[in-house]
């Protein structure tokens, strides 16, 4: 089979290899839809995880079944497929904690071009396929559904590490596809106002859609001194962070009401350390708290996310701004996600 790779960090193209092999448990599928992701663009140009040699790129697609192992129980060869980015190992003890996105060590439930070969491929392998896959709703497209591997999850998990409550003041830093998913699940935990940071056009115009009320842009100034000139000086219940880097907590921090919290979904690329402000942090004694997590994969939340979009409660369209068919376009659709024109947000490509 042929497969869109990374061949060191900084070098990619096609290559083939062996069809991966059907364990007991396990599913093979083909892609109908894949979506590249910023964290394909940090794993290939940034090293992000390491040197990988001729690994399968790709964590973001929407597949049909092809095999399933003797003891798969609910999917069957043929049936059309959500596939999570995260896809734990629901046996290991830190799925039992609560931390599946960390069975087998810190991050590991990452496993699709990371410690494994990804999707960018003509089959790919998914481990505890019951545990894993959900059935693609009838009424949601292969196109839309790629929205559901990673974005809508990890945006919807920045809400929940900030714990947004009803009638909450939100900030949510960054509004590329995740950070829109962000504003769109702090608005369905009831916001009653979402401050969003970014400045491509259309993912303010998107923002504003899911139902971001203000609007700043880092490259006016410092984000805490336009939080808190919009908010009389008192700052934010909660931020969700979908973009910047380490100096971005000092200012999620200083943006921040005592007692508030911080839900980080950001990939933080370089740096040593994450600084605090000591002053802002209520000198310790603020009761500020900094969450900071990988999405939670599985089925379960697979099926819950899919059935909002099935339900006509999340439109995950306006998140696809570059649609291509054939694999042919990976390749091309690949460097549109490095390069981050203005008016993009997530490419798709039909198989
Ligand atoms: P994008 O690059 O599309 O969006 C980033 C956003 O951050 C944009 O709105 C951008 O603004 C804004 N931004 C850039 N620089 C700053 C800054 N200095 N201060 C404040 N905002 C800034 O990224 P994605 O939405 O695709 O992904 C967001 C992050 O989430 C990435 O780091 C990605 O790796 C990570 N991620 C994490 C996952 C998880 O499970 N935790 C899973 C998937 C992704 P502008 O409009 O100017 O471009
Ligand atoms: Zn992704």
């Amino acid at each position: 089979m042929k497969g869109y790779a990374m061949l060191k960090i900084g070098e990619s193209g096609w290559i083939e290899k062996e069809r991966p092999q059907c364990g007991p448990m396990d599913a093979i599928c083909k892609p109908l839809a894949i979506a590249i992701c910023t964290s394909d663009v940090h794993t290939l140009w940034e090293g992000a995880i390491g040197e990988r040699h001729n690994m399968i790129l790709g964590h973001e697609c929407c597949a049909q079944v092809v095999e399933v192992g003797s003891m798969v129980k609910d999917f069957k060869p043929g049936d059309r497929v959500l596939v999570p980015a995260i896809t734990p190992d629901w046996n290991s003890l830190e799925a039992q904690a609560g931390y599946s996105m960390h069975s087998g060590g810190m991050l590991a439930g990452w496993k699709f071009s990371n410690f494994k070969d990804g999707v960018f491929s003509e089959f790919f392998h998914v481990n505890d396929a019951d545990g894993n896959l959900a059935l693609l709703p009838s009424n949601i497209s292969p196109v839309d559904a790629c929205m559901l591997s990673d974005m809508v999850p990890t945006g919807f998990h920045g809400v929940e590490l900030a714990d947004v409550q009803f009638g909450d003041t939100v900030l949510v830093i960054g509004i590329g596809p995740v950070g829109l998913m962000s504003v769109a699940g702090a608005n369905m935990r009831g916001a009653s106002r979402i401050i969003a940071v970014g400045t491509r056009p259309n993912c303010v115009e998107a923002a504003r859609g899911y139902g971001a009320s203000d609007f700043i842009s880092y490259k006016d100034g410092t984000i805490e001194d336009q939080v808190l000139a919009l908010t009389d000086g008192k700052g934010v219940d909660k931020v969700v962070v979908a973009g910047g880097g380490c100096e971005t907590f000092e200012s999620a921090v200083k943006c921040l009401k005592p007692g508030g919290k911080i839900g980080n979904v950001n990939y933080l690329g370089s740096g040593t350390y994450v600084n605090i402000p000591r002053v802002e942090w209520g000198v310790g004694m603020g009761h500020k708290q900094i969450n900071g997590g990988l999405m939670p994969g599985g089925r379960l939340r697979m099926e819950k996310l899919g059935s909002l979009v099935s339900a006509g409660k999340l439109d995950v369209h306006p998140l696809v701004s570059h649609v291509f068919e054939g694999w042919d376009h990976v390749e091309e659709a690949l460097f549109l996600m490095r390069d981050k024109p203005k008016d993009l947000i997530k490419p798709v490509v039909k198989i």
